[in-house]
């Protein structure tokens, strides 16, 4: 293998040694097995092809100081994945199956992990697809349920900067009553549009309204939005939100440093009286917003006065690395630590 520059790495793929594989066929899982072989043999009339019967997750490992690996909140990963299983009529996978899927995926690549100290982590993504052939609209009788991972860079390059984000009025990316709240490639879909229309205009995300008044702040397209004021953590309340992780480790993460947290409805305006905000996920942990401009409407919201973090969001951002990395005592049980 060639040296591989952790520093400059992206967020994309990278080819790493093997990927983890388990089948579901009358009623029962597989026992994981790995494959070298990057491509998977599908039926043309596959469900997941058809139907959009296909969910995924994504999480991270990390190499700690004392060489160790930990994974962050594999098993709330597992379970939000069963709710996806729900929403669209898939087999439910099993916690532990995803577990040992995970584990050994990320043992046999254990050579893609970067190490500690350069940023960069190992990203872990699980797929679950139906398989089975249907012309008509029924859930598939077979599954199948993949890990792969790929080392990624760190997502700050140029330092922990905010960046601006916009409101489009024209696009929703979920209804209310609909798929919002499970991690399904339907709902990236649907914010493709958007998503790249922002980028054109030089935002980095799209500031999703609730799709029924319009009013209320959603979350950005593949992130959850949070703002501070008061000493408080502000995060919306909508049945359209993708439940985030990394988001509800932050909420607790604000609790213990004394902030008071409100996971509640956020009218648009308030965005005047935050003093900080950002977007929140895996990929980044916190990426501050600079401001948000409401397209249309045309406003613009200032957050960040001097273009830089603001304190709070700083203070959660290195808490959180410093528990994935094991720098910091990990209380609450959120790392499996791989021996
Ligand atoms: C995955 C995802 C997030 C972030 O969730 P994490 O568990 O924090 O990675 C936020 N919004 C959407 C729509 C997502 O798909």
């Amino acid at each position: 293998m060639n040296e591989i520059d952790w520093a400059n790495l992206s967020f994309g793929y990278m080819k790493t040694d093997y990927n983890v594989r388990s089948y579901y066929k009358d009623g029962k899982w597989s026992a994981p097995a790995e494959t070298t072989s990057e491509q998977i043999d599908i039926h043309m009339a596959a469900t997941c092809l058809h139907y959009g019967q296909e969910a995924f997750e994504g999480l991270k490992a990390f190499r700690g100081k004392d060489g160790k690996i930990r994974i962050f909140r594999m098993r709330d990963n597992a379970l939000r994945m069963i709710s996806s299983c729900q929403g669209i009529m898939m087999a439910e996978l099993p916690v532990e199956v995803f577990e040992e899927t995970v584990i050994k995926a990320v043992k046999m690549n254990e050579r893609f992990i970067p190490p500690y100290g350069s940023g960069a982590s190992l990203y872990i993504r699980p797929l679950l697809l139906g398989m089975s052939p249907q012309v008509g609209v029924k859930p598939s009788a077979e599954y199948l349920f993949l890990v792969f991972v790929t080392p990624v860079g760190p997502y700050f390059k140029e330092g922990f900067k905010p960046t601006p984000v916009a409101i489009l009025r024209g696009y929703d990316r979920a209804a209310p009553l609909g798929t919002g709240t499970i991690k399904i490639g339907g709902n990236y879909a649907a914010s493709l549009v958007a998503g790249h229309k922002a980028h054109e205009m030089g935002y980095s995300a799209v500031l999703y309204l609730d799709a029924k008044e319009k009013k209320y702040l959603d979350e950005c397209g593949p992130a959850n939005f949070f703002g501070i004021k008061n000493n408080t953590y502000i995060t919306p309340l909508s049945s359209s939100i993708l439940p985030s992780i990394t988001n509800r480790s932050l909420m607790q993460l604000a609790e213990d440093m004394g902030l008071k947290v409100e996971r509640r409805q956020v009218a648009e305006e308030e965005l005047a009286t935050f003093e900080e905000a950002g977007q929140v996920g895996t990929a980044a942990v916190i990426s501050p917003i600079l401001k948000v401009d409401d397209i249309d409407e045309n406003k613009s919201y200032v957050i960040s006065k001097d273009g830089n973090a603001g304190p709070i969001s700083t203070k959660l951002y290195n808490k959180l690395r410093a528990i994935q990395l094991g720098d910091e005592p990990d209380t609450y049980g959120w790392v499996t630590v791989l021996e």
